[in-house]
């Protein structure tokens, strides 16, 4: 959640704000599980506030710091726990931005944790500056949103390599 969420910006994907719109955000809990929060049209700048804060946090270059800043952002909510592994509970009445960015930080720290801190890396597609946290089993993950990104890097590839071929 906290990278899709890091993506929605329009610093990544070709100036595109994907949170332009209260039914953006509403859709954006939806496909994360977290429909049915209450959220309104004054959401919307703190949720964006959100994401530019988060993304440093996925770049950080110290684990410990990463460690810090994610557990400030899920001490700002108070009685969160993880239960399960990876899901997040969070006090009934916890306004939106304060909820999204407990479950990010628990998430951050759930991957570093778990599965190390070299899981949080830039999106290997020349046309795009997303970053993506790599919760696969393998953990080779190169792109942040494989079906666009990663697409279109296998894309333009692809042709650079049929237009090579084509001259030799
Ligand atoms: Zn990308």
């Amino acid at each position: 959640m906290a990278m899709d969420l890091v993506n929605t910006s329009p610093t990544v994907w070709r100036g595109v704000e994907k949170l332009d719109a209260l039914d953006a955000l509403t859709a954006f809990l939806g496909e994360h599980g977290l429909g049915g929060w209450a959220v309104g049209p004054d959401d919307l700048p703190p949720v964006r506030a959100l994401r530019e804060r988060l993304r440093p946090l996925i770049e950080e270059p110290d684990p410990e710091r990463r460690v810090l800043v994610a557990g400030e952002l899920t001490a700002a909510v108070g009685g969160v726990t993880l239960a399960d592994g990876w899901a997040a509970t969070v006090p009934d009445g916890t306004p939106v931005t304060a909820m999204l960015g407990a479950v990010a930080g628990l998430g951050i720290l759930a991957v570093q944790l778990h599965l190390g801190p070299d899981r949080f890396r830039p999106c290997s597609s020349d046309t795009c500056s997303g970053v993506f946290i790599d919760t696969s089993r393998p953990g080779r993950r190169r792109y942040c949103m494989p079906g666009l990104c990663g697409n279109r890097a296998n894309v333009a590839a692809h042709r650079a390599r049929r237009r090579a071929a084509g001259q030799g």
